[in-house]
């Protein structure tokens, strides 16, 4: 029962409010879920979209009353402009700012915009928080860490093996860009100048904070299928693109040979350790979190591979004669592109503060995965690239 729920240190823990800002993204979705089976606390659920999370709004044909009753209340907001935002603030207990743009392909495309979205737009969130007195949780990103000091190495260098060249610890790791001509920086520029910021505000003024870096989440509903619900000519982060690549029969598009290296974590996973942020906050405040994988590491041509083989086994269709092609950064998000070499989550500080671990495997992730965007948008697919018969 909801109401024997202790924390950590075996003390209950009392129902709050939280103002979930960017709650109908993928993240969004998965913890307003979460938070509304297993807890008695209340959301307020603000975003531009939400149709990630209608399920959780309106009573189905199969659940006529909505279990949760009403501890889940949307606002259509844009937090660019809108005043109501801050008295939503003022009347939760936490927020939890997801809002963002965080799709690479629009990093160098959209500088301004990404720039805009991670930075300007949280100013008021974390003005907000601080003034009166709240606690906040805010979503930065693990591409705060750049590239690895390892990746400035000659390629055969033994130092590259060599962890401390490459793990990536919330306390120790710098911080390393390229330069500004790569827009693709625009982001985590953005993200870490705003860490730096709330970090600011909580030595000096004593916000209660917590920050999270996550490390590749994955799982249903993240991002869009291009032409079925989303744009025909978006282009979304890979786990989406790689299935809009296997639903529709092309081969999986490579960027600069799939060499990147990258650990990707099961949403479901990562969700149990923002629900250990939210209701211990002793342990958590102050902090920032790695959240990630460290097991699941691949290059993104293993991944590839891997996603071929698990989608063959959940749809039953037989494998392409040529299932990958390799295509230049250039040509796939154009100009100004640059990449992340390798992200090792270092998982000390979640471990002694939360004593989280993930657990789920790449195969069994991608597994449940790739079942449901098989469920999910098979049909559609098959129907929007049906040849119209002549008449
Ligand atoms: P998402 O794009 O699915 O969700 C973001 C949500 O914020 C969207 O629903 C969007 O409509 C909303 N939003 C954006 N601007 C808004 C505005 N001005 N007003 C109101 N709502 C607005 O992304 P996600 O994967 O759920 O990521 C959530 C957060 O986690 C982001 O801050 C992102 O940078 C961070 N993050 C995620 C990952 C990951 O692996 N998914 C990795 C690194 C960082
Ligand atoms: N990528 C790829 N093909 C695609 C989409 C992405 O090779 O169709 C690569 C991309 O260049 C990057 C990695 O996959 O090296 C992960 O990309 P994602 O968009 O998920 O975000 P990132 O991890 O870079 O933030």
């Amino acid at each position: 029962m909801a109401g024997a729920r202790v924390d950590l240190d075996g003390r209950p823990i009392k129902p709050m409010t939280i103002c979930m800002i960017g709650a109908g993204g993928f993240i969004g979705s998965h913890l307003c879920e979460k938070l509304l089976a297993e807890t008695q606390h209340k959301i307020l659920a603000v975003d531009v979209y939400n149709d990630k999370i209608r399920h959780l709004l309106e009573p189905g044909s199969s659940d006529p009353a909505l279990p949760w009753g009403d501890r889940i209340q949307f606002h259509r907001i844009n937090i660019k402009h809108d005043s109501r935002l801050e008295g939503l603030i003022k009347m939760a207990d936490l927020t939890i700012n997801l809002a963002a743009i965080c799709t690479p392909a629009d990093y160098n495309t959209r500088p301004l915009d990404t720039i805009y979205s991670n930075f300007i737009d949280a100013l008021p969130v974390v003005k907000y928080c601080s003034e009166n007195n709240k606690r906040l949780i805010h979503f930065s990103t693990c591409e705060v860490y750049g590239k690895t000091i390892g990746s400035y190495l000659p390629k055969d260098h033994p130092l590259r093996q060599d962890p401390s060249f490459y793990v990536l610890k919330e306390d120790d790791s710098p911080c390393i860009f390229g330069p500004i001509e790569k827009q693709r920086w625009s982001y985590a520029c953005a993200k870490q100048l705003i860490e730096r910021l709330i970090y600011a505000e909580g030595a000096e003024n004593g916000l209660e904070f917590t920050i999270v870096r996550p490390f590749n989440w994955i799982g249903p509903r993240m991002d869009f299928i291009p032409g079925i619900d989303g744009p025909s000519e978006g282009v979304p982060r890979v786990l989406a693109c790689f299935s809009n690549n296997l639903l529709r029969r092309e081969p999986l598009k490579l960027v600069d040979g799939g060499q990147s290296q990258r650990t990707f974590v099961y949403i479901k996973d990562a969700i149990e350790a923002v629900l250990l942020m939210i209701e211990n906050p002793a342990r958590a405040n102050g902090h920032i979190f790695n959240v990630g994988n460290p097991n699941n590491e691949v290059t993104v041509k293993q991944l590839a591979e891997m996603m071929t083989e698990v989608y063959c086994k959940v749809s039953g269709e037989p494998v392409l004669e040529q299932p990958t092609i390799d295509i230049s950064s250039k040509d796939f998000y154009g100009v100004g592109y640059d990449d992340s070499d390798k992200r090792i989550p270092d998982m000390t500080i979640i471990n002694k503060q939360l004593g989280w671990n993930p657990k789920t495997s790449l195969w069994d992730l991608l597994e449940s995965t790739l079942t449901y965007q098989h469920r999910t948008y098979a049909e559609a697919v098959k129907q929007a690239t049906a040849k119209p018969v002549a008449s």
